[in-house]
């Protein structure tokens, strides 16, 4: 039975393949919800409300259920956004049974560069202010960071009649990244990002590029904090190379007094070493990446393998690295029917991505 709140919304959609778009939300979803699923219909509960999905007459009959104005729109944006991902190519339509009522997305917060400093040599910090930081603190720890053109007036995102973020494009088009609150500084009200350098050659990285670039003064925004809470287990695998390295030393610094944490990090050398202070028991093991054979790329994966197959079952397993790494040991992790609620398996980055 789910829980009823005070604000809902429904809506209808009208897939190809409405069974196939209906395993696929279960499949994706399950990482971020908890997802209860009989023959037409999926419920995916989070602390965000609740989503209930019926196949019907060749449609999807869908019910938000959430307790505030802003997590209802928060959700439908998340459904609408991955209904019209799933669809791809496919003609698709999505209609609401009231219109989205609020032009601005309540999620984003504008800030602005107070300090930039260099935390390794490859590991470049940006802190910005944020007039509003209580969302950041404990519970997800992700961001979009959105950086707008250098010397235009920002045009920041709205929302569509269907529930999607239409993005600016042209002259006002957005960087948009995926980054991790670092740390939140409730004094100062400072969110802090640490932005992995890895410039190559002839490639660009717009996002590490921004936080080379910019200087105190600068305005960008931050959309969320959205996917990925802090984890609050008493016993925890963590496993990570760089562009994993904030969430994990932030996992670390506000766990638990107590709490049995091994982590394994990739990382170039010695250099790129942090210090990871805890209140909780903390193993952990720096691989660098400069000593491994040449063409080497699944150590991380394999050291991560090793360590989950020689863990307790109860052990929380948090890992987050390149695509292929993190889907091998995600495989691993379902073949041993790791318990869902005691993983977090994401993929950070693309190797080779245009
Ligand atoms: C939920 C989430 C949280 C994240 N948090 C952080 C964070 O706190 N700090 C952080 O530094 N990154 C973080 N990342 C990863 C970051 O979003 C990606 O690395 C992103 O691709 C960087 O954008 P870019 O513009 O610099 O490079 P892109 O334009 O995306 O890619 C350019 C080239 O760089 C390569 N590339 C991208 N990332 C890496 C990498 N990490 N190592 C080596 N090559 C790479 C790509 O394969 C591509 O060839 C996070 C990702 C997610 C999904």
């Amino acid at each position: 039975m789910s829980t009823v709140h005070e604000f809902q919304l429904s809506g209808i959609a009208y897939p190809r393949d409405p069974a196939h778009m209906l395993d696929e939300i279960c499949e994706h979803f399950v990482e971020h919800a908890e997802v209860l699923r009989n023959a037409d219909r999926a419920v995916l509960k989070s602390s965000f409300g609740t989503a209930s999905i019926h196949l019907q007459d060749k449609r999807l009959l869908i019910d938000l259920n959430c307790p505030s104005e802003h997590s209802l729109q928060m959700v439908r944006t998340s459904i609408a956004e991955h209904l019209f991902f799933f669809a791809g190519e496919t003609a698709f339509d999505l209609a609401w049974s009231e219109p989205v009522s609020a032009a601005r997305l309540p999620d984003m917060h504008e800030v602005m560069v107070t300090a930039v400093e260099d935390v390794t040599p490859h590991m470049r910090r940006v802190k910005v202010s944020c007039a509003d930081i209580t969302p950041f603190v404990g519970g997800d720890m992700h961001v979009r960071v959105i950086v707008p053109p250098k010397g235009r007036q920002p045009v920041w995102p709205r929302y569509r009649t269907d529930g999607r973020i239409a993005w600016p494009d042209g002259e006002d088009e957005l960087l948009v990244r995926a980054y991790t609150i670092r740390a939140v500084d409730v004094e100062r009200r400072e969110l802090w990002i640490d932005f992995f350098q890895h410039p190559m050659p002839n490639v660009t990285t717009p996002g590490a590029d921004f936080a080379r670039n910019c200087r105190p003064g600068d305005r960008l925004a931050l959309l969320g904090p959205g996917s990925g809470s802090l984890p609050m287990s008493s016993r925890m695998l963590l496993v990570g190379d760089e562009s994993a390295l904030p969430a994990i030393a932030r996992i670390i610094a506000e766990v638990a007094p107590g709490a049995d944490i091994e982590a394994i990090i990739e990382v170039e050398d010695s250099l790129e070493e942090q210090p990871l202070p805890t209140k909780g028991t903390l193993k952990v093991r720096w691989l660098h990446r400069r000593h491994y054979p040449p063409g080497a790329k699944d150590i991380l994966a394999d050291q991560a393998k090793a360590a989950i197959v020689a863990s307790a079952h109860n052990t929380f397993v948090w890992v987050a690295c390149e695509k292929e790494g993190a889907r091998s040991v995600r495989s691993l992790l379902k073949s041993r029917k790791h318990d869902r609620k005691s993983m977090y398996v994401a993929w950070y980055w693309e190797r080779d991505i245009a």
